[in-house]
């Protein structure tokens, strides 16, 4: 007979980064309707962030959001240094923020787009993880919002983003190996063509027939993924990745 199994229910403090639009406020929407407070971050969406914020309190959440660049260190670092104390300690992050550049090929590619790509996809990942990772003294999940792309490369396109999404997979797999005897668990999400602003304008009509669905994904079909790593539920899964794109 085993003991100790975890509680079923979500309960207390989830940091969504990104949670202005797309898939972060979908998922923000969605964990606050299963029980957790969150804490968003938006860069420059203040309005729409405080339109998430309130949808979630009408839900029930103790919600909240935060002007956050997550390539800031003092940023990441007042984000969670300002965290209510009366929330208990942090159960979950969802590294979520994330850019895309515009569709090249590698050789056109210049320093300054790579750079502030792998800033915002990889250096604001792990430093959100290290901050979460501090705070989480009593155990959490870590969901990192990867992509298709990681694996499938995106040549001709997307390669820099590609390679981003890659080294935070790599994040992912390598501290959810150090984290795990501490009752953290880190696991990510490959979204594959999911309708939100991230793309140019046509481009989800023009890829929609490759995917074998037939059709771009919802946000809100990522976050329900996004929650159950997050959430009890999913207690012996880390380490691991999940792909939500239509069978891409
Ligand atoms: P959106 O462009 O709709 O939203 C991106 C979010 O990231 C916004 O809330 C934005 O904030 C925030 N953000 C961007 N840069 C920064 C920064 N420097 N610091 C803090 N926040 C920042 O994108 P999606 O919802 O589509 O994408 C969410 C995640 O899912 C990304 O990591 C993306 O790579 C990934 N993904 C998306 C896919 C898709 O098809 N949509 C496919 C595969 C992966 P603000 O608006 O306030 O500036």
């Amino acid at each position: 007979m085993t003991t100790g199994t975890p509680a079923e229910q979500p309960s207390g403090l989830v940091v969504i980064t990104g949670g202005s639009r797309g898939i972060g406020a979908a998922t923000a929407r969605r964990a606050a309707a299963e029980g957790w407070d969150v804490r968003i971050t938006y860069r420059t969406g203040e309005d729409e962030a405080r339109r998430v914020v309130e949808e979630c309190r009408g839900l029930g959440s103790r919600a909240d959001a935060a002007r956050v660049d997550v390539t800031e260190e003092d940023d990441v670092l007042e984000l969670f240094g300002s965290l209510p104390a009366d929330a208990g300690p942090l159960r979950g992050l969802v590294n979520n923020a994330g850019i895309v550049a515009p569709a090249g090929s590698v050789v056109d590619l210049e320093a300054g787009r790579i750079r502030r790509l792998l800033e915002v996809n990889v250096l604001g990942a792990f430093l959100c993880a290290r901050e979460a990772v501090r705070r989480m003294t009593d155990g959490g999940s870590i969901v990192n919002v990867s992509s298709r792309a990681a694996v499938l490369g995106s040549p001709g396109e997307y390669v820099d983003y590609a390679a981003s999404k890659a080294a935070l997979d790599a994040l992912t797999t390598g501290l959810a190996q150090e984290v795990a005897g501490r009752g953290i668990r880190v696991n990510g999400v490959r979204p594959g063509f999911i309708d939100t602003g991230i793309h140019a304008p046509g481009r989800l009509a023009r890829v929609a027939p490759s995917v074998p669905m037939g059709r771009a994904g919802r946000a809100e079909e990522v976050a329900a993924a996004i929650c159950w790593l997050l959430s009890p539920q999913s207690s012996f899964t880390t380490g691991a990745f999940l792909d939500v794109s239509g069978g891409r």
